[in-house]
């Protein structure tokens, strides 16, 4: 299991100032955590700091706290079902060791903790440039706690900043193939872009493109959320989707071609053929760093929006609306949309890209019903489904810039919602900021696994398409994943003979 946290940007301004000292003396504080866990990553999420007094630590260029000070983080943190993270700074840059003061700290705090809570001690570092470290100490026997460090810590608000403890990453050098690309943004930016995780829910004709290049910009790891299969229907949209590929499940057929397409050893494809609702979908886009949202129904983006603010994973929204005149003969309106959704901008509900009482009727399953479908008004969203791949490629770029705009924030500045008008040629980006008064989402910030169970549960069409790919893969004695770890097997093969050579030839 990998390890990451994460912090409100409000909170780690409040933290910042109170620990990144001028004259560089040490100083310290606790905070309360809930916790998300995904299939292959149990994040702490922050929820709450607590300062100290005057009296609760003594500074004397290293910093340690009086028993008080503990006392009280523990009573505050009870029947709050969090747990603690205690967190010291150091006059350092970039990702922080531990001294061995820290470690035997850190080491007597862990069973306090663990007693106290029910939830493993975490400890962080903050350096003076504002770059954190964190580590789990995990309860592995009776009486022993293991450091378990993480892989990352990401600061979420109006901005993303993530750093990475880079010993558990392959070295990043020059790569040939993204001579280009680091030629724009610059090796530091593009190493960033090589350690982090990103989910696509949906491989339409949006989703699909976006994974395409967020590969080629060196995205180091991208999961494919979809349950659905390819139809004949969908073949004038999807890039490189073809007639051989009809009923399979298009995670698998996306996984696969984009494996071929990998710009260096270190990049991972993998499929995740479930619904956002299902626990394998939810679990696997938590485990990611920044998600987008390629999807067209109500409720799976409804949980997106859950997932933005419970659990502070960034997602990057987009939707087309095109339409036909009314008789018939042309095009009438084609609109794309996208913005990227985190708690301290506005949520998709209030943003207009679904409606409660929609995503209750889509829970009934009644959508799937040919005979209630028929009854439906013409322009219910059930029935819209006009798209011409030019949109989806339109948006599809616009989506991946506005994940350039978070991860870059090139001057300072940071790309707001837009809104490309085709017939009139122009971009809106005049949007309210902030959510509705009415809104409920800004309650559930950081709550995390506390609203797990609540969304998610059985998905009867997903699982269903699921068999109906599998029975169609068995009967075609083709199977695209063991096809996958195959070529997976042969390029680490090459990789491996390719440096024996090369010693050889030394
Ligand atoms: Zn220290
Ligand atoms: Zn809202």
């Amino acid at each position: 299991m990998n390890h990451s946290i994460v912090i409100p940007e409000n909170l780690n301004n409040q933290l910042k100032k109170q620990l990144i000292r001028k004259d560089g003396q040490e100083d310290l504080c606790f905070a309360l955590y809930k916790t998300g866990t995904g299939k292959e990553r149990i994040s702490a999420i922050i929820n709450e700091i607590i300062l100290p007094t005057e009296n609760d630590r003594n500074l004397h260029g290293n910093v340690s706290f009086n028993p008080e000070f503990l006392d009280r983080v523990i009573s505050s943190c009870r029947s709050k079902q969090m747990g603690i993270i205690f967190i010291h700074s150091h006059p350092g840059s970039g990702w922080q060791n531990m001294s061995m003061d820290d470690i035997n700290a850190e080491k007597e705090l862990a069973p306090r903790i663990k007693a106290a809570t029910g939830y493993p001690l975490v400890g962080m570092t903050v350096g003076n440039d504002g770059s954190w470290s964190g580590r789990f100490w995990n309860k592995t026997a009776p009486k022993f706690y293991t450091r378990v460090w993480c892989e990352s810590v990401r600061v979420v608000g109006d901005r993303f900043n993530i750093t990475f403890d880079d010993n558990q990453f392959p070295k990043f050098g020059l790569i040939e193939e993204l001579t280009r690309t680091i030629s724009a943004w610059g090796q530091n930016k593009q190493a960033v872009f090589s350690k982090l995780k990103v989910g696509i829910v949906g491989l339409g004709s949006v989703g699909s493109q976006i994974a395409e290049a967020l590969l080629r910009t060196g995205v180091a790891e991208l999961k494919l959320i979809d349950f659905d299969i390819i139809e004949k229907k969908n073949l004038d949209r999807l890039h490189g989707a073809n007639s051989s590929h009809i009923g399979l499940l298009k995670s698998n057929v996306f996984c696969e071609i984009l494996n071929k397409n990998r710009l260096f050893p270190g990049q991972r494809v993998t499929s995740v053929p479930y619904s956002i609702v299902e626990k394998e979908g939810f679990e696997s886009a938590i485990d990611c760093d920044i998600v987008f949202s390629c999807v067209d129904r109500p409720w799976p983006r409804f949980i997106l929006n859950m997932i933005a603010y419970a659990y502070l994973i960034p997602v990057i929204d987009g939707g087309i609306s095109a339409s036909i005149n009314s008789k018939g003969t042309n095009l009438y309106d084609a609109r794309s949309r996208t913005f990227t959704v985190t708690p301290t901008k506005r949520c998709m509900k209030c943003m207009g890209q679904y409606r409660p009482e929609d995503v209750s009727l889509e829970q009934t399953g009644m959508l799937e019903d040919p005979k209630y479908i028929s009854g439906l008004a013409e322009d219910h969203f059930a029935l819209k489904g006009e798209n011409v791949y030019a949109f989806s490629l339109g948006l599809a770029s616009i989506q991946v810039q506005q994940f350039l705009g978070i991860v870059l924030a090139p001057k300072g500045r940071l790309l707001g919602p837009k809104e490309m008008d085709f017939i009139s040629g122009t971009i809106d980006s005049d949007f309210p900021y902030e959510c509705e008064n009415t809104c409920e989402m800004p309650e559930i910030v950081g709550i995390a696994d506390d609203i797990k169970n609540i969304l998610i549960t059985e998905h009867k069409i997903a699982k269903q398409r699921r068999e109906n790919a599998n029975e169609l893969t068995a009967k075609n004695g083709y199977n695209h994943t063991s096809k996958g770890v195959i070529s997976f097997i042969k390029a680490v093969l090459t990789k491996i003979l390719y440096y024996f050579n090369k010693q050889g030839n030394n």
